[in-house]
Order: C-alpha cells, then structure tokens, then sequence
C-alpha cells in the first residue's frame, strides 16, 4: 500500500509558513536508500543534511523531496546510466535543472534506476535489475524513466525527475497512475542530462498532479547559456494555467490512437475522458493524422543513430572499470563489450548501420524526410484544433518479463508517444480512471510552446 501522498505545493507551502524543512527530506531520504521496488540507485545520503541545512525556505518548492533519474548530473553524487560502463562514475559539476529546483528549495534525496543509458520502456534494461510497479510488483513501472515513476506513485517523494527521448516519462506515468510532463523541446537545458538522442532528449518531471507537474516544469524551463538549443521563449504562468478549464477549447481525438492494439479497456476510460471534456464545454471532433503512423519506425532509426555517435565517447578509457587488453582496439572492444548491455549494443549497431556510407540515404535521410512530414501534419492538425488526445499507451501495465526478451514488442508500447517527441511538442499524461485494476493514461498534446493549454486541459481530466 502506498502512504497518502501530499503535493509537493502542500509541503513548500507548510515549510514557508515555518515548519521543519528537513522533515520530509529525510523520511524520504530513508525510504529511498532501502531501495522498495529496485527503483533506486546508490545516493550519498550526507548530501541531504546539507542541502537541509541551505534550503532556500521562502521558494517555492521549499523542502520538497526530489529524486533524479540516474542519467542527471548532481556534483558529488554517482551518475550511473544504469550502466556497467559507468560504474563508479561520479559527477564533477550539477545540472541545470536540479541547479534551478534547489533554488527554490527543493532536496535532492535519491536516484532512480532506468532503463540503461535510458533505452527501453519497462525498465528491465537495467544493469541493476528491473524496477517493479508499486501498484502491482509482478509488474513493470515503464520506462525508461521506470524508477523516478514507482518513487512518486508509492508515495517516496511528490516529485521525480524524468528524462524523454520517445515517452520514457509520459508511458510510465501511465503505467503508475501519476502524471506526466514533456514540455516543448528546448524548453529545459540537457546540460547535465546524459546524452541518449539530443535532438529528442528532455527533462521531464512526474508529478502526483497537474499543477505540481506545471510548477516543476515551470521552475526549470527558460534559457540556459549552458545550452545552445535551449529555447529564449518566456515561460509563463504554467501553474496557474492549470485552471483555465476547457470551455471552448476544441480538442481533437486523434484517429491513430484508436487502432494500434489499444486494449479496450484503455480505449473506453480515454472514451469517457474525451465524454467528460465534451460535458464541461469543449469542442471535440475526430482528427486524422496518418503520417503518424510513420512515428515509430522513423524514431527507431533518429534515436539509435544519434545515440550511435553519442555513446561513442564511453570508450573504456575515460569512465568506468577499464578492461585488461594488450592493444588499444582490443581495448575498446572488450571495454565497450562488457560495459554496455544488449539493448545499448543492439542500438549502437542499428544506428552506426543507419548512418553508414551506401545506407544513410535509405535509412538516415528517408526517417529525418519522415519526421518533417509528421511535423508539418502534426503542426497543421494543431492549427484547426488546440489539443490532440489519445490514450499514452495502448496497454496498461505488462508483466514483468512479458516483453523483455522482444524488443520489437517493447519497441510497440511507445507507438502512440514518439509522435510528439519527433515533432518536439509539448504532451502530458493525465491519469483516467483505471483498466483490469491498473491505470490509464490520457495523452494530451499540444502546440509548440503552448504548455499551457496542454495543462488546461490535462487539469480537466485529472
Ligand atoms: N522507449 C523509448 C526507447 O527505448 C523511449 C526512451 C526514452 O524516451 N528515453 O527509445
């Protein structure tokens, strides 16, 4: 069973108002270093005193609890990746956005395990071990972001940092029951967030709700001199936005989220989500967008690509144990061999072969001509309507080793995310109600830059 869980927006409140800021910190600090669930990765736990100590007890998020996923930099404390590779690796300098939640107070008290080097949706790519739901352990929590999710929807701590490259923080938000947040690309700096696919990769919060998703989002998002793609758009207002109700809004239930192997569970709780939007005054209507249905395949040839050329820096010289080889190439083949896991290499191999001399035209070139085309679609669909939903997931939660073995069906539960990550879009998953005892998520996607109206109507469902 899972504790009652307060808001973030509840604790900073109380902690502003004069109580002890290191309360919840350290209950959740102890929590987190058992380990429930194998969601967590090793954290120096004196660092939590410390930050105790400095909280800043006026912000924002004043003594709120935070745990990071593993592929974000916090100086002093090990950044792992879920990696052999990465094994004993510490981190010299902190990231952007934990920089900017410390600001307003908030406490670093753990670090989530993921799906290696954050590739997979279940978590089981773990070199640790696969991380289980905590609203039902024979299951996964998804991934990749699995173990920052299972932290927040088994009551550890109110917030947890994600990361999403194709919907490794909106499909295990689904899959726990909780909600989250992938702003529009560019939105929050990746200095600090251990490359997967740089044109994809976001910072993403999970929240118990709504407005605390906004408000974390919000806190971190802005310009980062550290980052050139980091977007110099004002931010605006994303928590307050949360209540400007739907009235008028027109929302589009997109026609490819209905097929897809969608369990009818899932689709019915997203057909009376869409019910209750239409009831409090939105316009909805049906959209199709049948470039998306290019979405996956396209994703599956960018990301590995890039991840190709971005990996290719853990060299089995600079981090992690250094293998025993005689030369200097046996030396990156045994290093890189035994440091990366199958789903790394399978990715390595898949994206150096897209990129190669003779198949990038087939491969590389045709997937970037077929992310243009979901964009463009996807951003003129956006023109005749405000938001797009459809479920996250076409699935609830699945068993643990169910997949884990298929990497094609694992490939599948991302199929209704990747579209939003390609077209760098802001979307959200919203919980909806509940499938053969497990949650749903509602996926609301919104234009670029227009988190707002995203949050609108995601706050409307939940
Ligand atoms: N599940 C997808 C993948 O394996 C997405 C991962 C992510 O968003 N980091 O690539």
């Amino acid at each position: 069973m899972t504790p009652p869980a307060l808001t973030a927006r509840a604790m900073a409140a109380a902690v502003r108002g004069g109580a002890d800021p290191g309360a919840w910190a350290r209950a959740a600090a102890d929590r987190a270093a058992a380990n429930p669930w194998n969601a967590f990765r090793p954290f120096h736990r004196d660092a939590v005193e410390a930050q105790i100590a400095g909280a800043n007890r006026a912000g924002r998020l004043a003594g709120v609890p935070v745990v990071l996923k593993d592929n974000l930099a916090d100086e002093g404390q090990p950044c792992g990746c879920a990696s052999r590779i990465l094994e004993g690796y510490v981190a010299p300098y902190t990231a952007t956005c934990v920089a900017r939640l410390r600001a307003e107070g908030a406490i670093i008290v753990g670090r989530s395990n993921m799906d290696e080097f954050a590739m997979g949706s279940s978590t089981e790519n773990s070199a640790h071990g696969p991380a289980r739901n905590p609203l039902d352990e024979s299951r996964v929590p998804g991934g990749s972001s699995g173990g920052s999710a299972a932290a927040v929807a088994g009551g550890v701590v109110p917030i947890a940092l994600g990361s999403e490259t194709g919907g490794s923080v909106r499909q295990p938000a689904s899959f726990c029951g909780i909600v989250g947040l992938k702003p529009t690309y560019g939105r929050i700096s990746r200095h600090g967030l251990v490359a997967f696919a740089s044109s994809l990769d976001i910072v993403s919060p999970f929240a118990l709700d709504t407005r605390d998703a906004a408000l974390v989002a919000e806190v971190m998002a802005g310009h980062d001199p550290l980052d050139s793609t980091s977007l110099r758009e004002p931010v605006g207002d994303w928590e307050g936005a949360c209540d400007g109700g739907v009235s008028g809004l027109r929302v589009g239930v997109l026609a490819e989220g209905e097929g897809e192997g969608v369990e009818p569970g899932v689709a019915a709780r997203v057909a009376e989500a869409v019910e209750s939007l239409s009831r409090q005054g939105a316009i909805v209507s049906r959209v199709s967008i049948p470039s998306t249905r290019l979405a996956l395949a396209a994703y599956y040839v960018i990301a590995p690509a890039e991840a190709s050329s971005n990996l290719a820096r853990f060299d089995g010289l600079r981090y992690g144990p250094r293998a025993a080889a005689s030369t200097l190439a046996e030396l990156y083949l045994r290093g890189r061999g035994q440091g990366f896991g199958p789903e790394v290499q399978r990715r390595i191999l898949l994206g150096t072969f897209a990129l190669s001399a003779g198949w990038a035209e087939e491969y590389y070139v045709r997937a970037q001509r077929a992310r243009a085309r979901i964009t463009h679609d996807m951003e003129a669909a956006l023109r005749e309507v405000d938001v797009l939903v459809s479920p996250t997931s076409p699935t609830v939660a699945f068993k643990l080793g169910d997949r884990a073995m298929e990497p094609l069906a694992m490939y599948l539960a991302d199929i209704l995310t990747v579209p939003a990550s390609l077209a760098g879009l802001p979307a959200v998953s919203v919980p909806c109600g509940m499938s053969e005892g497990l949650p749903v998520g509602l996926q609301v996607t919104g234009r670029r830059n227009d988190e707002a109206t995203v949050l609108r109507v995601a706050t409307a469902v939940g």
